[in-house]
């Protein structure tokens, strides 16, 4: 076949280092059984290995010349290709319980995260390889500087696990940026259960919306000082500084009020 010009617009970097691709796999560890998608399977780097140890597998691809290589290359009960765009697929139509794999195109990382976020209930365990600046924010701690609207969100919903730092070289051509592969485990019982999410990503959205500003600033005309007082939260703090069952201690309070959402 002839070679692929890889396309920056689809984010393409093509992982080449077979230990990488290993760990990845491993990390995974799928039985022969499990449904398994990947999204974006590219020129099959992670998608071989994992059909080695699966009778089947999904991948989405939104790359008409990369589908057309992926048709030569794997038959229809191997491999089941679905066109299109992560960002609009629907994961739940493949059933449940899902894995879903990708070294994800870095271009399109943060609204993928939130829209593969809304199958939490649908799946056992995510694997994505991404820029190693959105995993720090992905993992990071209340009080820390990477610690904001990705963390809370993702954090909300999954257990997240830092597995292994990937160095440029792994990939071709390499990114300008160091990757990271995280494992992402929705939490069977959600340790804070927002009354309403839609209302729980509006305050977050609002209260990080200026970082450097306190909770009070951010969220005037939300939360009142007194609202403040009833759940026990100093309105003098930073966003950065709220843990997860804080912001959704503010957005069961602002649910019960009269009235209700914001
Ligand atoms: N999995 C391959 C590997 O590890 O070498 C390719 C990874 S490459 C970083 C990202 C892949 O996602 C490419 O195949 C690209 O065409 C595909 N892609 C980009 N945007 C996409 C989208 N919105 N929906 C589905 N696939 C997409």
């Amino acid at each position: 076949m002839s070679r692929h010009i890889p396309r920056k617009r689809f984010g393409q970097n093509f992982l080449q280092d077979p230990r990488t691709i290993e760990d990845i796999v491993d990390a995974v560890n799928p039985a022969r059984d499990d449904l398994v998608v990947e999204i974006g399977p590219g020129l099959g780097a992670i998608t071989r290995p994992l059909l080695a140890r699966l009778n089947h597998l999904h991948v989405v691809e939104i790359d008409r010349d990369i589908i057309a290589r992926l048709r030569r290359t794997f038959t229809a009960t191997q491999l089941t290709i679905h066109e299109g765009d992560a960002l609009a697929f629907d994961f739940a139509a493949l059933g449940t319980p899902l894995k879903i794999v990708g070294n994800l195109p870095y271009n399109i990382s943060t609204p993928l995260l939130f829209h593969l976020a809304s199958f939490g209930t649908q799946v056992t365990d995510m694997h994505f390889m991404l820029q190693k600046e959105v995993v720090d924010r992905m993992v990071a701690e209340p009080g820390t500087a990477d610690y904001g609207r990705l963390s809370v969100m993702l954090q909300y919903r999954f257990y997240m696990e830092r597995m292994l730092d990937v160095p440029p070289e792994a990939f071709d051509p390499p990114p300008k940026v160091d990757s990271a592969v995280v494992r992402m485990i929705p939490h069977p019982t959600l340790p804070h259960q927002a009354q309403d999410e839609q209302q729980l990503a509006h305050i977050v959205q609002v209260a990080f919306a200026q970082r450097r500003k306190t909770l009070r600033n951010n969220l005037k005309g939300v939360l009142d000082d007194e609202g403040f007082a009833t759940l026990g939260i100093d309105p003098g703090i930073r966003p950065e500084n709220l843990p997860v069952g804080g912001f959704v201690a503010i957005c069961n309070y602002l649910t019960a009020q009269p009235g209700g959402a914001v």
